[in-house]
């Protein structure tokens, strides 16, 4: 059924506010509008309100998205309100004015959009409408700017008391186009949905113009000698080179994944005098610290300082930032209140580098990063025109610890088996590793996807779903001057690597007397080389981030089984094979764990098979080339063909959770080959 007109009119002016920046932050900000439709139970009017629900994001709002509820039974809850201490009472009453199944769940915002009599409401958070909320003489600056279409509402705590404080304002002032919510926001209204996206952008363009006429040029304060960018090569060397001790730090309490920017408003602001100073005032928007926390993590020295002395100052840095932060909990904490949810800094800025974020996942992460620069250019604005001036630190508890916001955390579904883990798989542009890649990604892993063939790399990372799952590296496992350059680009991906799987590989099948040193050469490079060089610089990523983690080799029944014709392979085969045991044994004491998977005639998909192998192996035992995997399957005890996602399955077996005992270990995955039992 096509949505009713109202809803669609709605939707289209979401994502046309939606789909700029500066209009609000991503999945900030909510709209809303009023409509008669016919009520299916009594064929007659009904008057219902379509309002964007609780999470998701306006520029991709969809009908599902909306909340659906009736007018009159969400305007009749004025009449039972029982005042502001017990104004979250009201958001369980909602569910009894949805209409129909009432679409998403309704957010804590429904009761502004509900109780403004007009017919169109948005409410967004613009960084210029934020600077104007968050500036020291905020009312005064918005009476300047706007005269007396737009006014002035004082700080309050998202709910029912602050739609009817709305509400009041709107009534009392019948000229107004919207208001300033005070370290806020803002929230606009119009008699139709053109009038109200015009109100919408006339209150942010013009308080963005306001800021840009009245502001004074260098709101952050001079530049610190000293601080100013590094160039950028040897700025994102340092920036990997930080990243593991960084997330060590950033998950104490628990494992988290990170996202890197040196965007130049960041590293403006770093760059700046004003910076420490304002770090330290934390963010404003409820939005923006839900996911940035009350305050970053700022490293105090110079970007030329000694590395080891960066890390260690970072180190005592993040000692002191809990000890604050369980301060803070204590401050504020009421005996009803939830457990703290852990000490650790989501934003850590480190001046002429540029900022590390992080979060449960990746997009979580990212968009920390985002908000936080968005408070950065809120605090540029307010600082350009007054003084940055946030909200209370008590109140900010208050919505940290909200007893709304913790039911909201209660129904997020559990994380997957892999979150917060970063994989790299190599040669995962094809065969066995582009399954294994899906695998971990399915399983909630983030995936460096590393290959010598940069288009197969690129089209894997594109099936998997894009930047916040998975990213192409172009290496060649033979360089070590790649592999490391690999590793910097997994660590400014995701903050940090704890699952590498050696599989790049290829394969020449022939008779001794033919396989030539080149041959030979290129075999062992390739593989047990190659997969020695990933392991040692592995090791120095797990090693400097404390978190354990694992290294799977995809060696081959080969590994153990004496074939005709395949000296280089199987030798290096055997190679690898033993490095499992050997690494195994080595970094143990680092809970970094080593095992290998032995696969056997994987034909699908195969590109080594594809590629000539398959047909000289073909040649060897006599059979069609097509008839391979089913040749294969009749010799094994299963008699059933393996495929790449079987050796995947194994990967994630290994590596998944259930086996944190286990090390050293070979999985065979060949069907049943009882020549190549383990013993
Ligand atoms: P595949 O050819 O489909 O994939 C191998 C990938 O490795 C390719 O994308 C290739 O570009 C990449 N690669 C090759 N050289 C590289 C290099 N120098 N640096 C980086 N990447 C490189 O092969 P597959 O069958 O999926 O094999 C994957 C692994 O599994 C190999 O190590 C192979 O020896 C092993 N294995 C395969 C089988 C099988 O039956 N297919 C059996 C046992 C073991």
């Amino acid at each position: 059924m096509a949505p009713h007109p109202e809803a669609a009119a709605l939707l289209a002016r979401s994502h046309r506010l939606g789909a700029d920046p500066r209009n609000t932050n991503y999945a900030g900000g909510n709209t809303s509008a009023k409509g008669t439709a016919t009520d299916p139970v009594t064929g007659g009017d009904v008057e219902l309100m379509w309002v964007k629900g609780s999470g998701g994001d306006l520029g991709t709002l969809t009908e599902p998205g909306l909340a659906v509820l009736r007018l009159d039974r969400l305007r009749a809850l004025r009449d039972v309100y029982p005042g502001v201490e017990r104004e979250d009472e009201m958001v369980a009453a909602f569910d009894y004015c949805l209409h129909g199944k009432g679409g998403a769940a309704p957010s804590i915002d429904t009761a502004m959009h509900g109780l403004v009599d007009a017919p169109h409401v948005d409410h967004l958070h613009p960084d210029s409408g934020i600077a104007l909320a968050c500036a020291a003489d905020g009312e005064k600056l918005t009476a300047e700017c706007f005269g007396d279409t737009v006014v002035w509402v004082p700080w309050r705590r998202p709910g029912f008391q602050l739609g009817l404080d709305i509400a009041a304002v709107k009534e009392a002032n019948p000229q107004a186009i919207g208001c300033v919510l005070g370290g806020h926001g803002i929230t606009a209204w119009g008699a139709t949905a053109e009038a109200c996206e015009r109100n919408s952008l006339h209150i942010i363009r013009t308080a963005e113009e306001f800021l840009a006429r009245h502001g004074k040029a260098e709101p952050f304060g001079p530049v610190l000698e000293g601080y100013e960018p590094l160039p950028e090569t040897e700025r994102r060397r340092r920036a990997a080179a930080l990243a593991p001790h960084i997330r060590a730090l950033a998950s104490q309490d628990r494992a988290r994944i990170g996202h890197f920017t040196d965007s130049g408003v960041v590293l403006d602001f770093l760059a700046r005098a004003g910076h420490p100073r304002l770090a330290a005032l934390g963010t404003s928007c409820p939005d923006h610290f839900l996911r940035t926390k009350v305050r970053p993590l700022v490293l105090d020295l110079p970007p030329t300082a000694p590395l080891d002395e960066a890390i260690a100052r970072l180190t005592e840095l993040h000692a002191e930032y809990r000890e604050e932060y369980a301060a803070y909990y204590r401050r504020h904490a009421l005996p009803d209140s939830p457990a703290m949810r852990g000490a650790d800094p989501a934003i850590v800025l480190v001046p002429g580098v540029g900022m590390f974020s992080f979060g449960k996942d990746k997009q979580t992460a990212r968009v920390a990063g985002e908000f936080y620069v968005n408070a950065v250019q809120v605090m540029r604005g307010a600082e350009a025109v007054s003084a940055y001036a946030p909200i209370e630190e008590s109140e900010k508890f208050r919505i940290e610890y909200w007893a709304l916001e913790e039911a909201k955390l209660r129904r997020m579904p559990k994380p997957r088996p892999l979150a917060t883990r970063v994989a790299l798989v190599t040669g995962a542009g094809s065969g066995i590793g582009r399954a294994i890649a899906h695998r971990l990604v399915a399983e909630g892993a983030c995936v460096v996807v590393a290959d010598l063939n940069a288009e197969s790399a690129a089209a894997v990372t594109e099936e998997l779903g894009g930047a916040d799952r998975a990213v192409a590296v172009t290496v060649d496992v033979t360089s070590e001057e790649q592999i490391a350059e690999a590793f910097r680009a997994a660590l400014l991906a995701f903050g940090g690597v704890d699952l590498v799987v050696n599989n790049a590989g290829i394969s020449l099948s022939r008779p001794l007397l033919e396989t030539s040193a080149r041959d030979w050469d290129l075999q062992h490079n390739v593989m047990a080389r190659g997969s020695f060089l990933v392991s040692r610089e592995a090791a120095r990523v797990m090693i400097a981030q404390g978190l354990g983690g694992d290294i799977v080799y995809i060696a081959s029944k080969n590994a153990v089984f004496a074939g005709p014709n395949n000296i280089a392979y199987a030798a290096t085969k055997a190679g690898q094979a033993h490095q499992v045991r050997l690494l195994a044994v080595e970094l143990g004491e680092h809970g970094i764990r080593v095992n290998g998977v032995n696969p056997d005639g994987v034909v699908r998909g195969s590109g080594i098979f594809a590629g000539g192998w398959g047909a000289q192996r073909a040649a060897v035992y006599g059979v069609e080339e097509e008839k391979l995997g089913e040749f294969y399957a009749q010799r094994t005890l299963l008699k059933r063909e393996v495929l790449p996602e079987h050796v995947a399955a194994a990967v994630f077996a290994l590596t998944g959770g259930d086996l944190t005992h286990t090390t050293g270990l070979h999985v065979p995955v060949d069907a049943g080959v009882a020549a190549a039992f383990l013993r």
